[in-house]
């Protein structure tokens, strides 16, 4: 049987009015489990316009109590984290004790957003001049709208809409149509949690319904995550029609081992942050840097044994360490950069696709399967160490000294995450000062910023001034406004004609 997925629209499943739907998988099977309504342009006006009259009250609530629904929605995620882990399994197929993870940090961005108060507090000036005051507010902008990507159907979500709300504005999420159940049970959490209809809306779709919001008039903010192209697409198409955006898009995360690294800890790191989530994570590494002679020799033995190794079984198996990818097509994209990666001349040390899927589990052999790849001696001219993969396949690059890994990595288009392992800390210091990259982990493999930090790339894996979440998040969602007061009493005679200044 499968289930159909539909807008949330006023507070209510709304049936899409295009007539077009598009299947959704379990990618562990490659069964069909549901169809999802794509959107057309009038379902993205009525979400547009539920949101628009939601706006003025919400807005208008204060922050408090705006925090107190979300404080509500929070225990309600608590509740149901494991329902949403496993609906996150069923249509992205990552393992389930992975989906539990993406659910905890999304969580920890509402626990977050839950001090509002406290975020929206701004600065006053007593007796800018004689008799005046000066202070800021932050003041919401309206409807703003989120796209997000198929690899965190909840954390990514998660990221934008908490921050959004809290500020007051209202909010319309266009969830990735591969794996759109998540967003739905979000809705009616938020719902159950008190949260007045029309404040959060969710519109199914793919590109017609991201242009739809992103030339919307109504429409004051776009926060997008996903691939490079697209974002830069929707940064370049959402500024031309008005809109403040905030677009982050693809990266290729290096991981830079250097010859005083505790190696074990290395082979650990290396092995969790390439293949899982079968490397479909915007922070995991594509890429390993040993430095110096015999680097690469103190740790390829062990990762070659550990990636062949790997439990990759159906996600909801609580053994597997890595899951099938997302779909069909996503794996022949792998395969073809597999395939490209020894035309170029790549020693490949490990070949994911002679993975058996039999080994999987029962009912899995028409799943969207392939191992964990391990190719050495890549070079900075190969594709596949220019471009983002986006799938289990590590790349090994050799390089002389620490100058030298500096220079390729800060050369890079991609400027998403990196990481470096050492025990010198001079070196640490080093590296977090001259890496051009948004995201540093010091013997920290995925260093995916905490809430209260905000979470952004440099070069092509952001475009737009603002990270996402964080105070970043709250600035992004707000506009600024400076009031100056005097009282008439206190009002001087006569009109003045030069700039004012202290009196
Ligand atoms: P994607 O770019 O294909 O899709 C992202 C969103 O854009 C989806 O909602 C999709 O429906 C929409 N979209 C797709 N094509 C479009 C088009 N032509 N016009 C307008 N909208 C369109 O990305 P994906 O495959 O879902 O996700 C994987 C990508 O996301 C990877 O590149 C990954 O690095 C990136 N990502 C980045 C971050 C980050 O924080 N930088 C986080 C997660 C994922």
């Amino acid at each position: 049987m499968t289930t159909t997925i539909a807008h949330w629209i006023d507070g209510q499943v709304r049936p899409a009015t295009s007539g077009q739907q598009q299947n959704v998988f379990n990618p562990a099977t490659g069964a069909v489990t549901g169809q999802v309504q794509l959107a057309s342009h009038a379902d993205v006006d009525a979400a547009v316009a539920a949101a628009k009259n939601a706006w003025p009250a919400w807005a208008n609530l204060p922050p408090l109590r705006r925090a107190r629904i979300l404080n509500r929605f929070l225990a309600l995620l608590n509740t149901h984290k494991d329902d949403l882990a496993r609906m996150i399994t069923a249509e992205h197929g990552k393992v389930f004790t992975d989906a539990q993870g993406e659910v905890t940090r999304g969580i920890e961005i509402v626990e977050f957003a839950c001090g509002a108060p406290h975020l929206l507090k701004t600065n006053f000036t007593d007796q800018v001049s004689t008799n005046i005051d000066n202070w800021t507010v932050r003041q919401p902008l309206g409807v703003v709208a989120g796209v997000t990507p198929f690899n965190f159907p909840v954390m990514v979500p998660m990221w934008m809409f908490p921050m959004a709300l809290a500020a007051g504005n209202t909010f319309v999420l266009k969830p990735s149509p591969i794996d759109p159940s998540p967003s739905l049970f979000m809705a009616d959490l938020l719902k159950q949690a008190g949260l007045p209809d029309g404040v959060f809306n969710v519109v199914q779709g793919d590109k017609l319904a991201v242009d739809s919001l992103l030339e919307h008039p109504d429409v004051k903010a776009v926060s997008f995550v996903g691939s490079t192209p697209i974002a830069n697409y929707v940064y370049e198409t959402g500024a031309r029609h008005g809109k403040r955006v905030q677009a982050l898009g693809g990266a290729k995360n290096h991981l830079v081992v250097m010859p005083d690294a505790d190696m074990d800890q290395v082979v650990d790191a290396l092995v969790g942050a390439a293949y899982g989530s079968a490397g479909e994570r915007c922070m995991a590494v594509s890429v390993a840097v040993f430095v110096g002679e015999g680097t690469a020799e103190k740790v390829l033995p062990q990762l070659i044994e550990r990636t062949k190794a790997l439990k990759v079984l159906n996600g909801e198996n609580l053994d597997a360490e890595m899951g099938p990818i997302v779909t069909a097509a996503a794996k022949q994209r792998i395969t073809g950069y597999i395939e490209q990666g020894v035309a170029e001349g790549a020693q490949l040390l490990v070949d994911g696709r002679q993975f058996d899927a039999a080994q999987t589990g029962a009912g899995c052999e028409q799943g969207f399967w392939i191992g964990g790849s391990l190719f050495d001696h890549v070079s900075t001219d190969m594709r596949i160490y220019k471009e983002e993969i986006f799938g289990p396949v590590l790349a090994c690059v050799r390089v002389k000294d620490f100058g030298e890994a500096i220079d390729i990595i800060n050369a890079h288009e991609f400027g998403n995450g990196v990481s470096c392992y050492t025990r010198d800390g001079h070196i640490a210091r080093e590296f977090g000062r001259r890496i051009e990259v948004g995201m540093v982990g010091i013997n920290v493999p995925i260093p995916v910023p905490m809430a209260w930090h905000g979470f952004g790339g440099w070069k092509k894996s952001l475009f737009g001034d603002m990270h996402a979440y964080g105070e970043e998040g709250i600035r992004f969602y707000t506009r600024q406004k400076s009031i100056m007061q005097r009282w008439p009493e206190a009002t001087a005679k006569g009109a003045e004609f030069v700039m004012p200044t202290s009196q």
